[in-house]
């Protein structure tokens, strides 16, 4: 029999998948033996030597779409897409994600739309598209990649606290639709994980706050989680994994907190 974490056969799609949380969420996919959906910026001789070497340590099928999270029709088309290349649509994880830091009143307006574009509306639109496909299939997971963010507030971060509330908002509304059909819609909210978004916040906080980068670190950024370590790649792709197999059926509409007891204070 099958243990609970085999995708074989399965087609995972990760949104912001060429960096961070969800290159790590893609490659557990592929580890679980699903076929994977690549999708994010960078470099395009990089990304394919990426997609080329996961596809050939996994043995299973990976392809990468270009779509841009600010643009609703190629967010349709990569769903399409995903159909169209390896069958069809199991599991979609809405991860791409990209973070602002400033005080609202010098909080610029493109920031503000661009975060709102990519961390909230690119999950609407993204997921608007998969439910046909997967309500067909008579299965399918959501799984959306909020934050700990989604539940509690920071300052400087309205533009990125807003969209993730948003996201479990949507997340929830979502959830209460699909139920009776065989599909799960969920959110993962993490607390700090150490990839290259978060870099680029310390410095950004070290700005905002005018202290230095290792201040932020340990009066900022760990002094949020009572574990004071971050929250791992593996960690997540547990919980990831555990949401897409028949384990998780149950599991509708939550707002799943892995942050080392962030929210618990
Ligand atoms: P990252 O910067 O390492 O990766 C972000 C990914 O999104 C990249 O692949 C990038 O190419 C892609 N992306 C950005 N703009 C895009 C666009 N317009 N179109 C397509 N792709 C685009 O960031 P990360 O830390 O891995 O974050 C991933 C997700 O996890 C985000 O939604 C973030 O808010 C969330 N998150 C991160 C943390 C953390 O501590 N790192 C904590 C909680 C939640």
């Amino acid at each position: 029999m099958a243990n609970s974490t085999d995708l074989k056969g399965q087609t995972g799609l990760v949104t912001g998948s060429t960096s961070g949380i969800g290159m790590a969420m893609a490659r557990a996919l592929a580890g679980a033996g699903a076929n994977v959906v690549l999708n994010g910026l960078g470099d395009p001789a990089a990304i394919e030597q990426e997609r080329a070497a996961m596809a050939a340590e996994f043995g299973v099928e990976v392809r990468y779409h270009p779509a841009d999270m600010t643009k609703s029709d190629q967010i349709a088309d990569m769903i399409a897409f995903a159909e169209r290349e390896l069958g069809r649509l199991d599991l979609l994880l809405n991860n791409a994600g990209v973070q602002h830091v400033a005080p609202i009143e010098d909080f610029p307006i493109e920031n503000w739309n661009q975060i709102i574009a990519i961390n909230l509306s690119s999950a609407f639109h993204s997921i608007r598209a998969a439910v046909p496909i997967m309500k067909a299939q008579g299965r399918g997971r959501i799984v959306n990649l909020a934050s700990a963010h989604a539940l509690v507030a920071s300052p400087f971060k309205s533009a990125y606290v807003a969209a993730k509330h948003g996201l479990y908002g949507l997340t929830k509304t979502v959830a209460l639709e699909v139920a009776t059909f065989n599909i799960t819609c969920n959110a993962i909210c993490p607390g700090y994980v150490k990839t290259p978004l978060v870099e680029s916040q310390i410095a950004d906080q070290a700005k905002a706050r005018g202290v230095t980068p290792d201040q932020v670190m340990r009066d900022v950024i760990l002094a949020a989680q009572p574990t004071k370590k971050f929250v791992e790649y593996d960690q997540i792709a547990g919980l990831l994994l555990y949401l897409a197999s028949d384990a998780g059926a149950s599991v509708n509409g939550a707002g799943l907190a892995i942050d080392g007891g962030w929210t618990a204070e």
